[in-house]
């Protein structure tokens, strides 16, 4: 394919981005800073003059050098200078995916929830609140205790988020997230976490991926199972549709990860919404007949979308954390799973390991549930710094 992707962004999720780029021919050019980061470690860009760009994806500047360089460009992380994005936008022959306006609305969490819940998204309570203990506890007053403090901005795995479980802990919750653009959501006692996939054509097609289990720990992933197992089969569709009307209601191409909560009673609200490829969409790799990053190639691309139907009958992704800035360990971990029936291991590329990055992961297909828990057991009991 004759095409360049320009990736704002050279993390993991451009490294799947990238790889599977390297299938359709496809070109690629990264922006992040230095010369090793995971996505740039993939395939050099092939034509002589393009090479991958040393600079941040927050630099105007070297936005500007990369969207000259590429027929399209993409993000693989929200926190980019969309004003910057829009002014490229027609300069470009396939233009920006999503559309700026649509990452401008997503980065900031509050801004994000207003739109989700004005156009009738199912979302729980929120309010704006300012910096200050007055405001926090006022919060706390309307929406009760436990009361989840987010940041607006920059906010990713957690760090960001502060749970208020007593009024005493609102000076704390105020100097861990100092300076940082705030607002409240009542807390929501899901009995589950779900996620679903979403990728929409050029032309405004919309196909969701199945819905799956998210597991967390320390506001971290770290278990996908897929497809999600209820009580109620119908869940399985609700979330689905609920996943596409909020990606309706944004503008570009491309994959949307929707996260949700699920209810003891069937209830789902909408967590967030990533614009772009996401953490519990690795599955799709292996379990689907089109991986959500080669959809969104496809969908960037203007090219036909890919089945996004499950090909095997029970997946789980198993991310990878650092456990400390030991990184022997999680290499050794990682060829321990290559002797697991149906494991297909990922790693990163990563330089440092620090405790709680995103060093790998692990998807594993199975022809059943039991034997999928079975696969899965021995390596949970072996993850560095233990199981979830
Ligand atoms: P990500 O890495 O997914 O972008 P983030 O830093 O944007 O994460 P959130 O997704 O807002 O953070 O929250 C992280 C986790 O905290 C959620 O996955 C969920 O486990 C928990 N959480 C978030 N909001 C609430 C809430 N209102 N009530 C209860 N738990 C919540
Ligand atoms: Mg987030
Ligand atoms: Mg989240």
């Amino acid at each position: 394919m004759d095409k360049t992707v320009g990736i704002l962004g050279g993390g993991q999720l451009g490294r799947m981005l990238a790889a599977s780029a390297s299938l359709l021919n496809v070109d690629v050019v990264i922006l992040d800073v230095g010369d090793h980061a995971p996505a740039k470690q993939i395939i050099a860009p092939r034509r002589p003059h393009t090479t991958h760009i040393d600079g941040s994806f927050a630099d105007p500047a070297k936005i500007r050098e990369l969207a000259a360089k590429v027929d399209v460009l993409t993000v693989e992380i929200e926190h980019v200078e969309a004003n910057v994005l829009e002014e490229v936008q027609s300069s470009l022959p396939l233009g920006v995916h999503p559309n700026p306006s649509t990452i401008r609305v997503i980065q900031d969490k509050f801004i994000q929830k207003a739109h989700l819940q004005k156009s009738g998204s199912p979302v729980s309570e929120f309010l704006a609140v300012e910096s200050t203990a007055a405001s926090i506890s006022d919060a706390a007053v309307k929406l009760g205790l436990p009361l989840m403090l987010k940041s607006r901005t920059l906010a990713y795995d957690g760090r960001g988020n502060f749970v208020i479980r007593d009024l005493s802990q609102v000076d704390e919750a105020l100097s861990v997230l100092k300076d940082r653009p705030l607002y409240a959501e009542k807390w929501v006692p899901f009995v589950k976490e779900i996620a679903v996939m979403v990728v929409r054509s050029t032309d405004g097609q919309i196909l969701s991926y199945p819905a799956v289990e998210t597991v967390h720990k320390d506001n971290i992933c770290h278990l996908v199972f897929a497809p999600l197992r209820s009580r109620d089969p119908a869940v399985q569709n609700r979330a689905r549709a609920v996943a596409e009307a909020a990606v309706k209601t944004f503008q570009g191409a491309g994959v949307f990860g929707v996260e949700m909560f699920l209810l003891e009673d069937g209830t789902i609200y909408l967590n967030e919404i990533a614009p772009r490829p996401h953490n519990s969409g690795h599955y799709t790799i292996e379990a689907c007949e089109t991986s959500q990053y080669e959809n969104h190639l496809r969908a960037i691309l203007s090219l036909p979308l890919g089945s996004t139907a499950l090909k095997v009958p029970s997946v789980a992704m198993l991310n990878i954390l650092g456990a400390s800035s030991d990184h022997q360990e999680i290499i050794a971990f990682a060829q321990s799973a290559l002797s697991t029936h149906g494991a297909s291991v990922h790693l990163y590329g990563k330089s440092e390991c620090r405790k709680g990055r995103k060093m790998g992961h692990i998807t594993i297909v199975a022809p059943s549930d039991a034997e999928l828990r079975a696969r899965l057991r021995p390596l949970l009991e072996r993850l560095p710094g233990g199981s979830p």
